[in-house]
């Protein structure tokens, strides 16, 4: 696979751990030039410090913020040129039933999965369009596709996240720019160790009866590795993955949908 993905430049948020750190790996080992952005410095720099002999620039941003992305595309286009590859993986997942979702907690999963993803995406495209060649994946998650009880605001997040994919999708179809969605189920990262442990707290249950209750929904009854979505995202980069737009493909080891 190395070097499918020579002469591209990929921004990728939330880079420095997680999916996000697998995504740029990934893609970097492909032979793409990589912006990795965040909000810790260290956390960029260390991932970026491993990558293979490609380009590479850290932005330090909030996805939230507008103006703090504004900036960070504009560092990042200046230090390696256009941006031609988006993946939109910042993301936070914090829980509670509906009665309890404070108005912070509401507005906190919309401002950082929905309204960052909007932002970056803003920000990026036309670099693209003017390119005539973009990919953008946005990492969204099985709640996109399906409710889950005690995290409704995540879900309404992510939810949101597939339907501004699908319709930026049709926006650009005619300008070779691809608007994709991966949905993970749960994967092996610190956001579900976090859960995990709320759950425990929560419930009196130990953490290995909370993981059991997460590993329910995956026929595979595992994790899902961060490797195994950076994988799909990179397919999706991939030039000759041009007739993909609009689709929100889960990895999730076969949960129904
Ligand atoms: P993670 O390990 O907690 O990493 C999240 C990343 O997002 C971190 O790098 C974090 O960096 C960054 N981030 C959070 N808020 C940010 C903000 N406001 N601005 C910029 N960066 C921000 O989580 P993960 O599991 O890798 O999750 C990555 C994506 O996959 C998320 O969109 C998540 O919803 C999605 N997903 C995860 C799972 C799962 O089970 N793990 C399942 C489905 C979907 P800083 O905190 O340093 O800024």
């Amino acid at each position: 696979m190395t070097a499918l993905l020579t002469g591209l430049h990929a921004l990728v948020t939330g880079a420095g751990r997680g999916i996000g750190a697998a995504i740029v790996r990934n893609l970097a080992g492909a032979g793409a030039d990589v912006t990795l952005v965040g909000r810790s410095r260290r956390d960029l720099e260390a991932v970026a410090a491993e990558l293979e002999p490609v380009r590479r620039s850290c932005q330090v941003a909030d996805v939230a913020d507008a103006e703090s992305v504004r900036t960070a595309v504009a560092a990042a286009r200046a230090a390696i040129g256009p941006i031609t590859v988006l993946v939109n993986n910042a993301g936070q997942a914090l829980s509670g039933p509906l009665g309890a979702t404070s108005d912070a907690l509401w507005h906190s999963m919309l401002s950082v999965n929905l309204t960052g993803t909007f932002h970056c995406m803003r920000e990026c495209l036309p670099d693209m369009l003017k390119a005539g060649f973009g990919r953008i994946v946005n990492v969204a998650s099985t709640a996109g596709l399906v409710g889950y009880p005690y995290v409704s605001a995540y879900c309404a997040s992510k939810h949101g996240v597939i339907g501004l994919t699908r319709a930026v999708a049709l926006e650009t179809a005619r300008r070779n720019v691809t608007v994709n969605a991966v949905c993970p189920g749960y994967a092996d990262t610190d956001l579900v160790r976090t859960a995990v442990a709320n759950i425990s707290a929560k419930t009196g249950r130990g953490e290995s009866e909370a993981l059991a209750e997460l590993l329910s929904h995956n026929p595979q009854g595992r994790l899902v590795t961060p490797e195994e979505v950076a994988d799909t995202v990179r397919w999706l980069c991939l030039r000759s993955s041009a007739s993909i737009t609009g689709q929100s493909i889960a990895v999730a080891g076969g949960e129904v949908m």
